[in-house]
């Protein structure tokens, strides 16, 4: 029989990204991402059977988009009719206090996203675009909404609850939601498949343009850093991560606005705020040339990071795993090395020569050295790949 493939969707307001995926190997059958939809200006580009494909064309809603998106997998490979798609899964930002795990998407699901719209408007409408389109294209084909928040849904009250008046949180549903979520679980849940053990205290670090930590005994979140929304917790490429919301009733009274102010917070600071970079190889760049602004940037970053290590370690009562994950956690020995400097206290002690040549085909790398009293870890999260296997579970 042939094997089975899902079709991951990830979509944004004016963007579309897809890969078709085997979930069991884990193998990417096709991928790509739809661009400017909206506009006039609509490029798409499919990548298959290792070959890059573009098309530019006029893409005003979601529905040319995917339309298109088919008509190139027709062309260009693999035949969508013939490679045994089960079911497709959508990447939605907020499952709100609803979803302990990915649904599948039937009426009750589909206005339970709606309502959470409320808590994500810049996500959760997007995402509802991406999963109407598609259904009206595949109605026959099982869709399956994979949320963010899933894994923090049972996060122990203490660390989901803001101390803030009661009624008012009940009210308006203000808690911690989390987010990272299926990433954050997929590392965690390697670390524990690669140690054979279910016990581990563990801290991971997913290290991005947006950046969240995560503390687990084993597979189960007991906290993490991103709150109501992705805008608490860390320092960020361009978002501010934990400030003192008083700064925002000074800035009302100021004169700003709140539209202003949430583009202020969550597009206009962090790195890019502190330094006017935002991307971290940039950031090196500038320090090497002894640039104080972007000098100081990292330390803003570096610290944030040390004071959530710091405390994550307190609440597991001690640490077993450290890990490293996205695009800098994965791709940055600099932070990972300056960091780890920092927790040397703990008997963290890192292999220089692991940390600086990870090997990129490992699923599980080791960067501390044998003696070091806690494992430090880099494991290329996969988002899609464990939405597919939430479908494949699914369905
Ligand atoms: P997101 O999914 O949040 O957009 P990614 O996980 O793809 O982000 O991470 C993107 C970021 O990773 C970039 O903004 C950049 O800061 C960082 N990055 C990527 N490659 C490297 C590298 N080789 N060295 C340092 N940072 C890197």
């Amino acid at each position: 029989m042939t094997k089975q493939t899902v079709f991951v969707i990830n979509s944004g307001s004016s963007s579309l990204k897809y890969q078709l995926i085997e979930p069991v190997s884990g193998e990417v059958l096709a991928k790509g991402i739809a661009e400017r939809i909206g506009t006039d200006k609509g490029e798409i580009t499919h990548e298959a059977n290792g070959e890059k494909h573009h098309d530019a064309l006029p893409l005003p809603t979601h529905k040319e988009a995917f339309t298109r998106i088919v008509e190139m997998f027709k062309e260009n490979g693999p035949d969508l009719d013939s490679a045994n798609v089960v079911g497709c899964g959508h990447r939605v930002v907020q499952g709100g206090w609803y979803f302990r795990g990915s649904a599948v998407i039937n009426q009750d699901t589909h206005a339970k996203i709606v309502e959470l719209c409320d808590l994500a408007p810049l996500h959760n409408p997007a995402h509802l675009i991406g999963i109407d389109t598609a259904m009206e294209l595949w109605p026959d084909l099982p869709h399956v909404a994979a949320f963010d928040t899933a894994f923090f849904h049972d996060l122990p009250t203490e660390t989901q609850t803001y101390a803030l008046e009661k009624e008012t949180a009940a009210k308006y549903h203000i808690r911690r939601y989390g987010a990272h979520g299926t990433s954050h679980e997929y590392v965690s849940g390697l670390v524990c498949d690669h140690l054979g053990r279910d016990d581990v205290k563990q801290i991971t670090l997913h290290l991005g343009n947006g950046a969240s930590a995560c503390a687990e005994l084993g597979r189960k979140a007991i906290d993490t850093s991103m709150g109501l929304t992705p805008l608490e917790g860390l320092v960020m490429g361009t978002r501010t991560g934990d400030i003192d919301p008083a700064v925002v009733f000074h800035l009302l009274r100021k004169g700003m606005n709140v539209d202003e102010l949430d583009t202020l917070f969550n597009k206009k600071s962090g790195m890019l705020g502190l330094c006017g970079d935002n991307d971290m190889r940039d950031v090196w760049q500038r320090c090497q040339a002894g640039d104080p602004d972007a000098l100081h940037a990292l330390q803003v970053y570096l610290q944030r990071l040390l004071k959530y290590v710091g405390a994550y370690t307190a609440e597991l009562g001690g640490l077993d795993v450290l890990t490293f994950t996205a695009g800098i956690g994965e791709n940055d020995p600099g932070i990972r090395a300056k960091l780890c400097e920092k927790l040397a206290f703990m008997g963290v002690k890192l292999d220089p020569e692991r940390n600086e040549n990870r090997d990129r085909a490992a699923e599980v790398w080791q960067i501390s050295a044998p003696d070091s009293q806690v494992m430090v870890l880099v494991i290329p999260t996969n988002e899609e790949v464990a939405i597919a296997r939430q479908v494949l579970s699914l369905i």
